[in-house]
């Protein structure tokens, strides 16, 4: 797990650095409450915390408050400072910590407590996983999709950058249910995400939006490469089969509703709108085709 640690003075920083690595944590740290957050920059899987009260630049509380403002993100705060009495326990807890130690500490206390932190950030991000994602394919599911949505669209509009949108629906994907059962059904959804995520960025949201069908977004992408990117994944899907445990293959196609987000868009409905009729008219021309709105 990684850690940081934050602490202007050398000799508890030091002290702090090597106990803590060899409770075998990885280990981050930092002498000014500034360098925190140049630390957690982009870096959402530092979730542990240790932090000095006074420091230069921010104090552990302010970090605190700064840390905890993004609820998105699961952070757990340790506060170890020379301050005791209970007035600083509340005032640091107010701020939003989620623990307090005080300075000289004893190692093997502040062994456990950080443990007690893994521990609690191992079930947040336990329910978050399932809060946000789709049980049987473990795509986002649609609430989580939708919110992903929302914030690139604020982005791309505040930035003036591009956002495709996609909707992949099966095509008959009833008629497989009808022909090998609802668990075949079940199967070829799950192999259908895993070749669209061999297709797309990192940082390219993919989620479940109905039944059988999905809703890709891709920030940032070149609105030129919507048609390249959709077929490719088009192409991919039409080359995959499901085997059955007797050997007989299971093929399905998929048909591609795209859009690119307009500046005239009101609401990033008007861009889902715009991604269904494609897809509406793609399974008109006949399925297995991909329609740019
Ligand atoms: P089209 O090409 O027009 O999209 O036809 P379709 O058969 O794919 O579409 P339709 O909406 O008629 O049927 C969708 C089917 O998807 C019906 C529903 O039972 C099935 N389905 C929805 N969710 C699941 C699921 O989680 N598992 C399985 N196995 N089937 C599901
Ligand atoms: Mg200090
Ligand atoms: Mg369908």
């Amino acid at each position: 797990m990684d850690i940081i640690i934050a602490d202007d003075e050398p000799v508890t920083r030091l002290l702090l650095e090597e106990s803590l690595s060899s409770w075998g944590y990885t280990v981050h740290a930092a002498e000014r409450g500034d360098q925190v957050l140049a630390l957690l920059e982009g870096k959402p899987e530092i979730q542990l915390l240790l932090l000095d009260w006074s420091m230069p630049e921010l104090s552990g509380i302010e970090l605190c408050k700064v840390v905890k403002s993004d609820t998105d993100l699961i952070r757990y705060v340790i506060m170890l400072t020379s301050k005791s009495g209970v007035e600083h326990v509340v005032e640091a807890l107010d701020s939003g910590a989620d623990d307090f130690l005080t300075k000289p500490f004893i190692p093997g206390e502040l062994k456990v407590r950080l443990r007690a932190g893994c521990r609690i950030i191992e079930q947040e991000q336990k329910l978050q996983l399932y809060a946000n994602t789709d049980a049987l394919t473990g795509v986002l599911n649609k609430r989580m999709i939708l919110q992903c949505l929302e914030k690139e669209w604020s982005r791309s509009s505040r930035e003036r950058g591009n956002l495709i949108i996609c909707i992949l629906d099966l095509d008959y994907f009833k008629s497989i249910n009808d022909n090998y059962g609802h668990q075949a059904g079940d199967e070829v959804l799950k192999l259908f995400c895993d070749e669209v995520y061999k297709q797309i960025r990192p940082y390219d949201y993919f989620g479940r939006y109905g039944g059988e069908e999905f809703l890709l977004v891709m920030p940032m992408a070149k609105q030129q490469d919507c048609l390249f990117i959709a077929e490719r994944i088009r192409d991919a899907i039409s080359n995959a089969a499901l085997v059955l445990q007797d050997g007989a293959e299971v093929k399905f196609t998929v048909s591609i509703g795209c859009t690119n987000i307009h500046n005239d868009d009101k609401s990033v409905e008007d861009a889902t709108a715009r991604a269904e009729s494609a897809v509406y008219s793609a399974k008109e021309a006949g399925r297995n085709k991909v329609v740019i709105f």
